[in-house]
């Protein structure tokens, strides 16, 4: 009987002479290759001392390899435990002493580089780079490949994901082949994939959202890959002919808009465009469905859940919800200070529980306590709605909340009023300490240099439209909001740039 989830991916896809995934540098893998490659790296790992439980840590750039050897922790009963690219050696240093990895894989250049921190925290160094090359795809080539799998229960360990960082330090998820399994399986129905479709992959695969929404998704269903290093809205245009399906976020879709080549036309073959990692604009799914006729997917998850609601396949998608639990999937919204369930309509903290809930963070009871509750629910830390139609809308983040002079002030529900107005392409509203207030709202704003609102302008507006105490204190202009590579704006960082704004 089948019990992880490389059990699952080999009865559904293991031997199909069929392509898994065809990378931007025209390496074309099958997915019979795969799974002879990830048996392959397994067996690699286990002479490099991999027992189950083990955690391998990966820190290089996204290629098919990666994916590989994802399956093949997984099939050693290993735990996959992948790094932002992005992370100094500082950073590193910090995931690899909370982790304690027995091997950490990085770029052939980056060897040297790791060598002391590797040695001092007992890893071994192997290293992988895009083209396939390195020590680990060495030893992975040698000998005859042959791997036995671990043996491994849903509830065994399969993945350690980092999250993102956004509202503080990470916090390790530890992610079980249940979890993966079951939201893999669910995604796959809900949104209809079949060995039919052809999936444009620009996301990064440090993540969950390129690692495991996309990839376990297609790795299930059958269908081929188009894996890119990243996103670009040119070489997007160019490959959606020969595509039928695009997950990404919402900033892909803000660039394919700034795009004349975006056209009825170019995303004829296309079936499916689905959106998350932070909040879509209700303004850019207008504009999508106007050009294109496609009505963009909006879904919700995180690191620690996977996926938890979606849109429907058939049915509205309606624009600035994330829609209804996926199956198996329990949605509620409690009250933060009394946690009891707070009826339709009202605003809460959104908690959830289904088998797609990870097992705690690592190495941190504590936070793993706060944040699950006793019968099962997830605290996610987001505030939300659940309407009377059981669509779920998110409002912010619980850390985002402003409460100013007594009063809690959403910041979306004042973003949402700025980026009407003539001029502004899209704000952020967050905080700032402020002596009589507590906390002053602040607007962040980027403007249409054309025709650019002044901040009075902003400000007068606004008077007719909120209430006097969710009016920003001052409106400040920039460039570009400063965001990560998921989109997502990063306020905790602004928070601390304009500290001191009200002195
Ligand atoms: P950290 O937990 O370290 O502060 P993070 O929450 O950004 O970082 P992730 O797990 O990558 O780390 O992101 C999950 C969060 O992304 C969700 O809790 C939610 O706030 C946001 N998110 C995901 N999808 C959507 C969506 N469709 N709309 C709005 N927000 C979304
Ligand atoms: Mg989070």
């Amino acid at each position: 009987s089948i019990t992880s989830l490389p059990a699952l991916v080999r009865a559904r896809t293991g031997g199909l002479d069929k392509t898994f995934i065809r990378n931007a540098d025209g390496r074309d893998f099958s997915f019979a290759d795969f799974w002879t490659l990830s048996g392959r790296i397994a067996r690699a790992l286990a002479e490099a001392g991999v027992e189950k439980g083990d955690r391998v840590a990966v820190q290089v750039e996204k290629s098919p390899e990666v994916i590989a050897l994802f399956l093949a922790c997984a099939r050693a009963g290993a735990i996959f435990l992948p790094l932002n690219t992005a992370y100094t050696l500082a950073e590193l240093d910090y995931f690899v002493g909370d982790a304690e990895p027995k091997i950490i894989v990085v770029a052939p250049e980056r060897v040297s580089a790791l060598a002391d921190l590797a040695a001092r925290h007992n890893a071994t160094v192997l290293s992988l780079g895009v083209a396939g090359d390195g020590t680990m795809m060495d030893a992975a080539n040698a000998g005859d490949g042959a791997f036995a799998d671990a043996k491994i229960g849903w509830d065994d360990l399969v993945a350690i994901l980092y999250t993102s960082g956004t509202t503080g330090r990470s916090k390790g998820a530890m992610l079980t082949h249940g979890n993966l399994a079951s939201n893999a399986l669910a995604l796959v129905d809900t949104w209809r994939f079949t060995s039919g479709d052809t999936l444009l992959h620009a996301l990064p695969v440090y993540h969950t959202h390129g690692l495991f929404t996309a990839t376990n998704t297609l790795m299930l269903s059958g269908g081929t890959m188009l894996f890119r290093p990243k996103f670009d809205a040119d070489e997007a245009l160019r490959l959606l002919p020969r595509a039928t399906a695009m997950m990404g976020v919402p900033t892909f879709y803000t660039r394919l808009l700034q795009h004349p080549g975006l056209t009825r036309e170019a995303t004829a073959h296309m079936r499916l465009f689905v959106s998350g990692s932070a909040p879509l604009l209700a303004e850019t799914h207008a504009e999508f469905e106007a050009r294109t006729g496609h009505a963009i997917l909006e879904r919700y998850g995180m690191t620690e859940t996977n996926m938890n609601t979606s849109n429907p396949y058939e049915g509205p998608r309606l624009a600035g919800t994330v829609g209804r639990p996926l199956p198996g999937v329990e949605v509620r919204v409690t009250d933060p200070a009394s946690a009891a369930t707070l009826p339709a309509g009202e605003v809460g903290m959104i908690e959830v529980r289904g088998p797609n809930v990870f097992r705690g963070y690592w190495r941190m009871p504590e936070k793993t306590a706060e944040e699950l509750r006793a019968d099962g629910f997830f605290i996610t830390g987001d505030l939300g709605r659940i309407g009377a139609d059981g669509y779920v809308s998110i409002v912010g983040r619980g850390k985002d909340l402003i409460i100013t002079g007594g009063f809690n002030v959403y910041p979306k529900e004042v973003e949402t009023e700025i980026d009407l107005i003539e001029g502004v392409i899209e704000s952020a509203v967050i905080g700032l300490p402020h002596r009589d207030f507590g906390e002053g709202v602040t607007a962040v704003v980027v403007t249409d240099k054309a025709r650019a609102p002044s901040e009075a302008a902003i400000l007068a507006h606004l008077q007719s439209r909120l209430a006097k105490f969710k009016l920003p204190k001052r409106v400040l202009f920039v460039e570009d909001l400063p965001r990560n590579a998921m989109g997502k704006v990063q306020k905790a960082l602004m928070r601390q740039t304009y500290a001191g704004l009200y002195g």
